[in-house]
């Protein structure tokens, strides 16, 4: 019996993984430029970090976790979310004033497996600790949508809303629950389950939503200094010129959830799994896993969504050129030739095997090599044989000139 990778994982293969690989690269160059610094935290934590972290009411902590004991009697999980990880690593480097952190990676969640919805799916983070500002909202939501753009979808919508805080929140969540239980009969059991626990999630459920368009909704019932935030955030992304539409119905369902909440919608994927994205502020976060209050704000994309809204848009080939060996007499020549493009910054690879000359041109389109350069008996007047392979164009290029011909 052959061993298969389970349910709800995925291999990321190439050419698949080019895109992959863009993507990564794509995110290191912009998290940098915003002034983020990479964060590396363990894949799994105490239990107990996600059960007071991502708070006792959501669903990733109801069904979703996989825990298990170690040998040490420890109870452990696989990270569902990166936010309590990073705050917890924040504040076990004793760390104070502002960080600004950025990772990627695998997270873990035990959901029902379809497309865009995995059991080990792969997102990238930024959190921005330290700042209750509302300029630290707006730079992450910029840093989120700049991303998706500059990777290439350019049809996201940022959508965004303010929840209110703990000076606001109570009196508004009373008047929540007292709407929703007088429609009580007409919710989905999960939403009636959670009229007294999560009033707030009721608003973004799927199944209740065309039911609540009347509902009372946060923004309607914010304080003044949350709605000075809001205003400020949203001016903000005004004037870096990021677009972005209101949802009073947009929430993060948890206390320690604060002020701002937004997400990235992409309209040409399905409904279920449109959301490639989203974030916001977590100014209780700290405190409910047993730290001092420190503020932040953080996002979180997920790769797998994204490649799916990409579609089949792979990034073009792995290689520049591939050097296909012509003449045994001169195959170190061609070792060294292939070390020396590299070395300049060519994508460069060759057959490790002594084949024919047939089967290396074969490797090379299966690479998809757009350029191969064939090193043979013309080494010896000081010359390569280059080919571009789309043209089928095919010349003597001098040994010195061939990184000219390969730009
Ligand atoms: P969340 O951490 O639940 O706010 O999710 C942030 C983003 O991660 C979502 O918008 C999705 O793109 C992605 N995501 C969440 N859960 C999954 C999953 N099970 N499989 C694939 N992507 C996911």
């Amino acid at each position: 019996m052959t061993i298969r990778a389970p349910k709800g994982t995925d291999d990321i293969l190439a050419p698949a993984s080019r895109t992959w690989r863009r993507m990564l690269r794509i995110w290191d160059q912009i998290t940098e430029r915003f002034g983020y610094d990479l964060i590396i935290t363990p894949l799994f934590e105490a239990t107990e970090l996600f059960s007071r972290g991502s708070g006792e009411d959501t669903e990733i902590v109801q069904k979703q976790m996989y825990t298990f004991t170690d040998k040490g009697g420890r109870s452990l999980t696989l990270r569902p979310e990166a936010t309590p990880s990073v705050m917890r690593a924040h504040q076990q480097a004793a760390g104070s004033g502002v960080r600004k952190a950025a990772s990627w990676g695998p997270m873990f969640r035990y959901e029902r497996p379809q497309a865009g919805r995995r059991r080990q799916f792969h997102q990238l983070d930024v959190e921005y600790l330290g700042t209750d500002s509302p300029l630290a909202d707006a730079e992450v939501i910029e840093l989120g949508y700049r991303y998706l753009n500059a990777i290439g979808l350019d049809t996201v919508i940022v959508t965004i809303n303010s929840i209110g805080d703990p000076v606001c929140r109570p009196a508004y969540q009373e008047l929540l629950k007292e709407y929703l239980r007088a429609r009580e009969d007409q919710l989905c059991d999960d939403s009636r389950q959670r009229i007294d626990t999560n009033p707030l999630r009721v608003l973004d459920c799927k199944i209740c939503k065309p039911l609540l368009g009347d509902a009372p909704t946060p923004v309607d019932h914010l304080c003044d200094a949350c709605l000075a935030h809001y205003r400020s955030v949203k001016e903000t992304l005004g004037v870096v010129g990021v677009p972005f539409a209101e949802d009073r119905h947009l929430v993060r369902g948890l206390d320690y959830y604060t002020r701002t909440a937004f997400e990235y919608i992409v309209s040409d994927l399905d409904a279920a799994q449109n959301a490639v994205g989203g974030g916001g502020r977590y100014d209780g976060l700290s405190e409910s896993i047993g730290g001092p209050a420190i503020p932040g704000v953080g996002l979180a994309l997920g790769l797998d969504r994204i490649v799916l809204a990409l579609g089949e848009s792979v990034e073009d080939g792995a290689l520049d050129a591939f050097v296909v060996v012509a003449d045994e007499q001169v195959r170190t020549e061609a070792i060294r030739l292939v070390s020396d493009l590299r070395s300049k910054g060519f994508r460069i690879d060759y057959d490790a095997d002594e084949r024919s000359v047939k089967a290396q041109f074969k490797a090379a389109s299966r690479r998809e090599a757009p350029k191969v350069v064939v090193v043979g008996d013309e080494w010896h007047r000081g010359a390569v044989t280059a080919r571009d392979m789309a043209t089928g164009d095919q010349r003597e290029v001098p040994v010195g000139e061939v990184s000219e011909w390969l730009r």
